[in-house]
């Protein structure tokens, strides 16, 4: 039998008979509520995962590569057979925040460059510090766009984005206005409500609105926010401008 002699308070190590150290892998598992108040277990991106992300993501990454990619990597690290895909969008950021924490650690820091004097700096953020918003208890579902149209909306799980993605929307602006476009759950006219419409019939409809009223539909998302505040005042070291800078939940694990 070998005999590790250095450990840290100098006591000699045995070497196990039967090497099994499997079962201290599995141990690191974290409950997590989400800003819906969606409860789940997830447990630490490993090396091997997170291996794999990374070579999944080029610089020419298309924005369904890069979903997929992300998508996998969160399946993966959520624990028992929760269906991740009645996971609001609204959520994602909130889980994802999580899933760093738990992986990688709580310190966070990213490249800010001064928007008056161009210099660019280092920041660290303590992720703990970022602010949760969570659901709003009350909304109401109802837009009235003009006399005649109004739509019913809701808020949109990581399903619907995957029959986005599989229709083949690939540009953030596409995304974006389908998006909106699938968070229309009826549209209301003088004939009556029009519901179970195709995510193409609403896609349609959201592209040939007007803008204003397309705005409308913009607006209810951002006053029925939540999930998590990814703005951060920096006051920059140089010139000492301060200005707002959005984090990105998708860069915590580079
Ligand atoms: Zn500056």
């Amino acid at each position: 039998m070998s005999v590790i002699e250095k450990v840290d308070n100098n006591q000699p190590v045995k070497a196990v008979e039967k090497p099994d150290y499997r079962k201290y892998l599995n141990v690191y598992e974290f409950d997590v509520e989400l800003p819906s108040g969606i409860k789940l277990k997830i447990k630490p991106i490993n090396a091997g995962q997170l291996k794999k992300f990374m070579t999944s993501i080029k610089d020419d990454e298309s924005v369904k590569e890069l979903s997929q990619a992300m998508y996998e990597m969160i399946k993966s690290s959520i624990v028992g057979d929760f269906d991740m895909g009645e996971i609001y969008l609204n959520d994602r950021p909130a889980l994802i925040l999580e899933l760093r924490k738990v992986s990688k650690g709580t310190e966070f820091q990213f490249e800010y460059k001064c928007p008056k004097c161009k210099s660019q700096s280092i920041i660290s953020e303590d992720l703990n510090n970022i602010t949760i918003i969570p659901m709003p208890a009350k909304m109401n579902p109802i837009v009235q766009l003009d006399n005649n149209l109004s739509v019913q909306l809701d808020y949109v799980k990581i399903k619907h984005e995957q029959e986005i993605l599989n229709m083949g929307m690939d540009s953030e602006s596409e995304l974006l206005l389908s998006v909106i476009a699938v968070s229309i759950k009826a549209i209301l006219s003088p004939e009556g409500s029009q519901e179970n419409l195709s995510l193409r019939d609403r896609i349609y409809f959201t592209d040939n609105i007007p803008q204003q009223l397309y705005t409308k539909l913009t607006q209810w998302h951002d006053d029925y926010h939540f999930g998590i505040d990814m703005n951060k005042s920096i006051k920059c070291a140089h010139c000492g401008e301060e200005s707002e800078h959005k984090m990105d939940a998708d860069n915590f694990f580079f």
